[in-house]
């Protein structure tokens, strides 16, 4: 069976990857000049279950509204250019943010979360793949009473389906990590989370790669895709900017492009890009060993410990497809870890930062989409949001056992593109 996978981010190549194990002749066709440039580039490279709450949060709204006027300083902005588009899907994203609804969609992120990790996990040891990883957990920082309270009140709800943390005061999160002693009048404590590993994605994907087209998977980059072919009901493949290519079945993986391309077969999905944006910047002194993140803000310090950089940023700005990066974020990427590690504020070598800036494709609802549509032979593997590196290669897994009809290691309902 020939298989024509779409987008050779990370979504498409765990696709390709777990097609190829199942025997078909699998094609990736990319648009850029090779793998993992885009979203799957320069990402925060977490990859942990532990973050599995979407962004439908119970009391969500009250932040749209400040996001929407959203000063120079926020890190949350929904550009008024950008509310046409918003329009229908915002509104489906509201209604999925009851506290039922919220937890269903944390329960199915985390599912599919730990799964993927463990996929992830045994095909960088089977293959012998080249990539550093550190595992010394998340401290979701907290600075106020009242916020530690209500994120320990939503992580009680996770405890059911599994999740390790750790509700800590200000002494327990600065013995956890003791470079938060620097900062300690601005502390009221943390969630740690033990769960939680790093990783280059990018790295990843070129190895996956090159392991799948050393054995036989065709890789077409620099081809764009301009619309699926449809006969009768069925996709039959692809028109390019190179000629049309034909296949029994596709997966349509392409990321915040997934919509257009999926419209040109009447099929709908519910993803907008949400940017976010990522410092890397060495530093002449000893890092601390956890992540620190501050989840109600989008914003975070990563340790890399193997090349003592932190990588600062976050950040959720609703602006159409615009992957610009501002100097503003710098602002407030170095205003954030100057509030949160100011000692290491002097050993930061800032001439030597390297700036990125990518699109989460988001779906209404927290969850990603895959599975097939309404057009036979047409799938769907796409909306990772702020997960994609955690979940790729689960959603890759998954989606083939749909295709083979197969019975999956996890419910594939949730993920259904046509809920
Ligand atoms: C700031 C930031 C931080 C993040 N941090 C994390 C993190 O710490 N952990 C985590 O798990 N996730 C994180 N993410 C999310 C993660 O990066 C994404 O979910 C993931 O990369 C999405 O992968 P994808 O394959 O769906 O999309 P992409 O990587 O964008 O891949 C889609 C591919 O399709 C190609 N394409 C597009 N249009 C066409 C066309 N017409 N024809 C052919 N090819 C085309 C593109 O060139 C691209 O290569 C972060 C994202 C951002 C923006």
């Amino acid at each position: 069976m020939k298989i024509l996978v779409l987008g050779g981010g990370i979504a498409g190549l765990a696709s390709a990857y777990a097609q190829f194990c199942r025997g078909d002749e699998v094609e990736v066709i990319e648009a850029r000049e090779a793998v993992g440039l885009e979203t799957s580039f320069g990402n925060g490279g977490l990859m942990s279950p532990s973050l599995c709450e979407p962004w439908n949060q119970p009391g969500v709204s009250k932040i749209m509204i400040p996001a929407l006027l959203g000063g120079k300083n926020s890190m949350l902005r929904i550009h008024p250019k950008a509310l046409p588009s918003l329009a229908l899907w915002g509104l489906r994203f509201l209604r999925n943010s009851t506290a039922e609804r919220f937890l269903e969609a944390s329960r199915s992120d985390y599912h599919l979360s730990n799964y993927s990790l463990q996929r992830t996990m045994e095909v960088v040891q089977e293959n012998d793949f080249d990539i550093k990883f550190q595992n010394n957990g998340i401290m979701a920082v907290m600075r106020d009473k009242a916020t530690l309270e209500h994120a320990a009140a939503v992580h009680a709800g996770f405890g059911e389906f599994g999740l390790e943390y750790k509700v800590l005061d200000k002494a327990a999160a600065i013995a956890q990590e003791p470079h938060l002693a620097h900062s300690a009048d601005d502390l009221e404590g943390g969630i740690f989370f033990p769960d939680g590993q790093r990783g280059e994605c990018p790295v990843f994907c070129s190895q996956l790669s090159r392991l799948m087209t050393d054995k036989g998977v065709t890789l077409r980059s620099g081809v764009s895709v301009k619309n699926i072919l449809v006969d009768k009901g069925k996709a039959i493949g692809v028109a390019t900017n190179q000629g049309n290519i034909l296949a029994d079945h596709v997966i349509v993986a392409l990321g915040n492009h997934a919509a257009p391309v999926l419209r040109t077969a009447g099929v709908k999905l519910g993803i907008r890009p949400a940017k976010g944006y990522t410092i890397t910047v060495p530093v002449e002194a000893e890092l601390p060993k956890t992540i620190m993140l501050d989840i109600g803000l989008h914003i975070g310090i990563i340790p890399m410990l193997h090349d003592n950089c932190l990588r600062i940023g976050g950040g959720a700005e609703f602006a159409g497809m615009d992957a610009t990066f501002y100097d503003r974020y710098a602002q407030r990427s170095y205003a954030n870890l100057e509030r949160t590690l100011p000692h290491l504020v002097p050993y930061l070598r800032r001439e030597e930062q390297q700036t990125w800036a990518g699109m989460r494709p988001v779906t209404f609802d927290g969850k990603p989409f895959i599975g097939g549509t309404k057009v036979e032979n047409l799938y769907v593997n796409a909306g990772l949001g702020h997960l994609g590196w955690t979940q790729g290669m689960g959603a890759g897994e998954l989606l083939a056992d749909i295709i083979a009809g197969s019975q999956p290691e996890i419910d594939p309902a949730p993920f259904l593109p046509a809920r």
